[in-house]
């Protein structure tokens, strides 16, 4: 992409209206605008990382055998009559009446809905188990909606509900979630940790939200500070699976972690003091276990193998896609700007032509730019005839994780710059050794 042909319109000044960090750099970038209270349009740099976000996080929903659909955004009230939560969801609820005045709601979330779909299409335990899952828009009318799109009322969520047969079978389900969810935080450079919590609307006992530990952080969570040593890595996971799903998630449950809704002081004094940590976090994700909460009033049932109907088992699992945006910035940034980690960043490298309309500045810009789309990259390419300083003071507020300056004395040696974003480092290389290292960075 040229720089001069894309709309990125970056603010100098900072957003009187922001009070952190986040939403400052995501105004500032260009990646949001606020259309009106807690509702953002995502211009094109805050769609992109979108995009990213939501590309990981059906490569990683798909390879945990979950299935992609889509859900309407708008939603009869009936539906949510039945499981008796049209009363009980209070006012976060956005309640529309249509031209034939009947009731419709625009969806926080689609226990309901999904319900509906299956009890008209499934009847037997033989098309269990079924995990569905969907990206897709929610609103809630959040009393105070704050901080950019990380507490926003329209807000872009993953959400999933898996159907099974008992209770062993739906814990498998919840265990594969847990698993999917931290190689996804991982993938977008984020330590995501699972807490204890509270299942709030969506009901149910057995519930962990996931928490990027940050200043700023809505929550207050409490953990021994072992669990920050975990990773998911590159392991192999096979999620069909029990007994593996069930082990990673001992592994990253069984040391302390709470929000303050469960915390428990004496449990946490248990904890080696030196490991004792409370801190304020982001939640990026939850998962639930609700058994038949909703498949018992809604007829959701299937015939198990002797015949009889049974209320199927039930969890859902949401990601805050948008929120992500949020947290990853809140979790990577500096004085400068944004520094995006490599999963999720809208430009592989960026292109500074210190001389644009030198001739050899020029053809070195271009034909890098050429190379790196060859190699399946994605450069972001200042071809715009600002000053050396405004080039730089852009590419670092956007976070491109590496920068190539192309500049008159480094070319007349056969060499440009190759810094990264998040060291400060660089090094002089000639065009096709740094396009080779940017490739090598992305496996490309
Ligand atoms: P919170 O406690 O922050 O209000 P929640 O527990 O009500 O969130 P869930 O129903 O668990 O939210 O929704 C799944 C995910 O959607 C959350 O983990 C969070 O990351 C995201 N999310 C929830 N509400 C909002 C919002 N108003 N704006 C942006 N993201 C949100
Ligand atoms: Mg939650």
């Amino acid at each position: 992409m040229r720089l001069s042909r894309y709309f990125l319109p970056v603010l100098k000044e900072t957003p009187a209206e922001a009070q952190i960090v986040s939403h400052r750099y995501m105004l500032r970038a260009g990646m949001i605008k606020q259309a009106s209270a807690g509702i953002y349009s995502w211009l094109p740099l805050g769609f992109k990382v979108l995009r990213k976000i939501e590309d990981i996080i059906h490569e990683e929903q798909q390879r945990a055998g979950h299935i992609p659909m889509l859900m309407p955004t708008l939603q009869s009230a009936d539906l949510w009559r039945e499981s008796g939560r049209y009363d009980d969801y209070g006012e976060e609820m956005l309640r529309i009446r249509d031209r034939h005045d009947r009731d419709i709601l625009y969806t926080p979330t689609a226990e309901e809905l999904i319900t509906d779909i299956f009890r008209a299409h499934v009847s037997s335990y033989r098309d269990l188990p079924l995990t569905m899952y969907q990206i897709q828009w929610k609103f809630r009318d959040e009393i105070r909606p704050r901080f950019g799109i990380m507490r926003g009322r329209e807000f872009y969520m993953k959400d999933g509900y898996n159907f099974d047969l008992t209770k062993a079978d739906a814990m498998h389900a919840y265990n594969r979630h847990l698993v999917s969810y931290l190689r996804t935080y991982e993938r977008m450079g984020l330590q995501a940790i699972p807490m204890r919590a509270d299942s709030g609307p969506i009901g149910g006992d057995d519930t962990h939200e996931f928490l990027v530990l940050a200043e700023t952080g809505e929550s207050e969570v409490f953990f021994d500070n072992a669990i920050t040593e975990l990773k998911i890595g590159d392991r192999e996971i096979d999620y069909g699976d029990k007994a593996q799903c069930q082990a990673v998630l001992e592994e990253f449950t069984s040391r302390y972690a709470r929000t303050d809704e469960t915390h428990d002081e004496a449990l946490f004094n248990e904890i080696p003091e030196e490991r004792r940590r409370s801190a304020r976090g982001i939640e990026v994700g939850q998962i639930f276990y609700f058994g038949t909460k909703y498949s018992e009033p809604m007829g959701a049932t299937v015939q198990d193998a002797d015949g009889n109907d049974v209320a199927v088992h039930m969890g859902s699992h949401g990601i805050g896609v948008s929120r992500l945006l949020g947290a990853i910035i809140e979790a990577s940034h500096d004085g400068k700007g944004i520094i995006w980690p490599e999963g999720v960043t809208p430009f592989h490298a960026g292109i500074v032509n210190l001389r644009q309309g030198d001739a050899g500045t020029d053809a070195a810009s271009e034909r890098l730019e050429a190379a790196l789309i060859e190699r399946g990259l994605d450069p972001l390419y200042d071809d715009t005839e600002e000053r050396p300083g405004a080039k730089f003071a852009t590419m670092d507020l956007i976070g491109l994780p590496w920068r190539i300056t192309v500049g008159p004395r480094d070319l007349a040696q056969g060499v440009v710059e190759l810094a990264s974003r998040r060291t400060g480092e660089s090094e002089r290389l000639s065009v096709d050794a740094a396009v080779d290292r940017v490739a090598q960075i992305y496996g490309a």
